[in-house]
């Protein structure tokens, strides 16, 4: 162990030094959750059957990531957490107001963010969304990257523990050069949160903003009952 070790990159904003250590989730919802013994649960699988099938409880579900810098936190996702943590509590037991536009955009950007930082916690899942979105939800600062999709639902039976689900999806998309049309390839991704009754999904991609989402998410039927809020497609959500 060299003086230097702690010594790396900002995943969000790309400053080089010494990096906060913080659990990969909130604390706040950590204290939240854990106080009723419900565990949070690593799973895989687009609807919430799947997702409960697949469930197993995740041992090193407290894991501390070093990978976000000072004024990142301290500037930047810390005073985003205050500003929606009570609005988050009351959607965690049951989605029943409306959602207004500033709600849509607060919840879709802490909803990418959360699994952002949860994915970093779980090396198995470091193909999910790519690095590049890391930064641009940093530039953007209050609003997902291009390429994300926002989903929101509600459970109304309740799946025992709370689940986390990503899972990488490659394609590749036409692009036309001068030596012709050129297949590159993409990286995307299906993630799932559900959070007591709240059920948050994200899909993403990284190719160019024209993809739709039917090229890389086929399956839309399977998660009909959920509401996209980003990119905003109405004004409230019921
Ligand atoms: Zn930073």
């Amino acid at each position: 162990m060299t003086h230097g070790a702690n010594l790396r990159v900002c995943i969000f904003c790309g400053w080089h030094g010494k990096l906060t250590r913080e659990d990969a989730w909130p604390s706040w919802l950590m204290r939240e959750l854990f106080p009723r013994g419900v565990p949070i649960r690593k799973t895989f699988g687009t609807n919430l059957q799947q997702l409960a099938a697949h469930a197993k409880v995740a041992a090193d579900l407290r894991t501390k990531i070093e990978a976000v810098c000072y004024p990142c936190n301290h500037d930047w996702l810390g005073p985003k957490e205050a500003e929606i943590k009570s609005k988050l509590l009351t959607w965690m037991a049951g989605l029943h107001g409306p959602l207004g536009v500033d709600d849509q955009r607060q919840l879709a950007f802490w909803t990418i963010k959360t699994t952002m930082t949860v994915q970093l916690a779980y090396p198995a899942s470091e193909r999910g969304v790519p690095r590049n979105q890391y930064r641009q939800l940093h530039a953007n600062t209050d609003r997902p990257p291009t390429g994300v999709h926002v989903f929101v639902g509600h459970q109304p039976e309740r799946v025992p523990g709370n689940l986390f689900a990503i899972q990488p999806i490659d394609f590749t998309h036409p692009e036309l050069t001068p030596l012709g049309l050129r297949m590159n390839p993409y990286r995307a991704y299906q993630a799932t949160l559900v959070i007591k009754r709240l059920v948050l999904k994200v899909i993403g991609h990284n190719g160019p903003p024209s993809v739709q989402l039917p090229r890389i998410f086929p399956n839309l039927d399977a998660i009909r009952d959920l509401t996209e809020i980003w990119p905003p497609s109405s004004l409230f959500v019921r």
